[in-house]
């Protein structure tokens, strides 16, 4: 099991695909936590935090975000507002969150949300943190991302990848057409990490993981499938995020999809782009691509997650 390989004073908090899992690293100097999870669950966030494996009743000296999507600050605000602690995020995300870029950061362009929260610092890729008494390098990681990070510490050989790399697979990549440069830094990325002498990953979702060979010839065949094929990119895209949002909201009505997906700016974009189907087409043909997929399943007028 990969926690035997962590030092004692690191604690994973696995979480979901809703919410990121949360790093807590401890420290006589002061406590780190990277990654706050979804909004929508951010109580149980702070009672994880709260219990005695994460903060216990101590004072919290940094929170740390890998990058800024939905799942990995929606907990800011409410750990700042509990803590009192700064906040820092990728350099490169700084200026979004500063400005609340609404689209760049995904939020309301695809149906998610996160309370706003300040930016006390920004991460610079290239620099060396000292979180949890142990030396972490910060690696620039795009792909996914554009300006997110993965933190390496060499000393133990562990990687805290974010959605850089999974067990299986990666966070979703924008496609060529609407971000030229999201695959090639996704392979680069890879590339970098398969670099690394890495011996336990632990990804911003699922449980950490020590095959790392494993992980990333299945996310470098993943890859090449999506340089084949960017509709395949396009679709991959907007079934996973319908796929998300359906862990948020629990259940849509079937009928109201096709004015949802006109409504929500990255499936009118993507439909009007990739796919060209009339919104109730679009949605029915979504709709039977996450039934296939296992992710969802209709019932009594809903889409529900499975
Ligand atoms: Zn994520």
């Amino acid at each position: 099991m990969a926690p035997k390989r962590l030092p004692p004073q690191l604690h994973v908090f696995v979480r979901d695909w809703l919410s990121a899992n949360h790093v807590v690293l401890k420290s006589r100097d002061g406590h780190v936590v990277i990654d706050s999870g979804y909004v929508r669950h951010a109580p149980l966030t702070l009672a994880l935090l709260a219990s005695p494996r994460g903060l216990g009743a101590e004072p919290l000296a940094w929170l740390v975000n890998t990058h800024c999507h939905s799942d990995h600050i929606g907990g800011n605000a409410a750990i700042a507002r509990k803590y009192g602690c700064p906040i820092a995020v990728p350099e490169g995300e700084a200026p979004l969150v500063e400005r609340w870029d609404d689209r760049a950061l995904l939020l309301a362009y695809a149906d998610q949300r996160a309370d706003r929260f300040r930016v006390d610092r920004a991460l610079v890729a290239g620099t060396t943190q000292v979180w949890g008494d142990l030396e972490w390098r910060l690696l620039a990681a795009p792909g996914h991302d554009m300006g997110a990070l993965v933190f390496y510490n060499p000393e133990h050989r562990i990687l805290i990848s974010g959605d850089a790399l999974w067990e299986h697979g990666f966070g979703f990549v924008m496609p060529p057409e609407i971000e030229p440069a999201a695959l090639p830094a996704t392979r680069a990325t890879l590339e970098k990490i398969a670099a690394l002498d890495v011996s336990v990953v632990i990804p911003g979702h699922g449980e950490p993981f020590v095959d790392v060979e494993a992980a990333l010839e299945r996310a470098f065949r993943r890859v090449e499938s999506f340089e084949a094929d960017s509709q395949r990119i396009a679709r991959h895209a907007v079934k996973v995020i319908l796929a998300f949002t359906l862990l948020d909201r629990q259940r849509l009505p079937l009928d109201d999809l096709p004015e949802y997906f006109e409504r929500v700016g990255i499936y009118r974009d993507f439909n009007a782009r990739f796919f060209r189907r009339p919104a109730s087409d679009f949605a029915a043909w979504l709709v039977g691509e996450l039934a296939r997929s296992g992710a969802a399943r209709c019932e009594a007028g809903y889409l529900m997650p499975a």
